[in-house]
């Protein structure tokens, strides 16, 4: 490998290490974000009108219809509605949705 060449792949490389850095950054960022958002239950989802609770690392819980083909719809300003303890109401449909803890799971791991 000629000099010129060796300098030209370093300096890629310091590119393409910087874009890691980046998204790494960005990563932490939402990490550390995430408690904010934290969930006590598991992710809602309604089975009369297929409109389904979704949460990506770091960002608020947000709702979308699941397709009939499978893939899911855009996000929707909807929000399912907290009607007691771990009942919650679909905003499009009125059918009341019994959310499960995320504790629960968690028991049944350490078992
Ligand atoms: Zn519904």
């Amino acid at each position: 490998m000629s000099g010129k060449r060796k300098l030209k792949a370093m300096k890629r490389l310091r590119r393409k290490k910087k874009k890691e850095d980046r998204l790494i950054n960005n990563l932490f960022e939402r990490l550390e974000n995430d408690h904010k958002y934290e969930l006590s239950r598991c992710l809602l989802a309604c089975e009369k009108c297929n409109l389904v609770e979704d949460k990506s690392l770091g960002r608020p819980v947000f709702t979308r219809f699941v397709l009939p083909d499978g893939d899911y719809g855009k996000a929707t300003d909807m929000s399912f509605k907290e009607i007691s303890k771990d009942k919650f109401e679909c905003p499009n449909c009125q059918n009341i949705i019994k959310a499960e803890s995320l504790d629960n799971d968690m028991d049944e791991m350490d078992d």
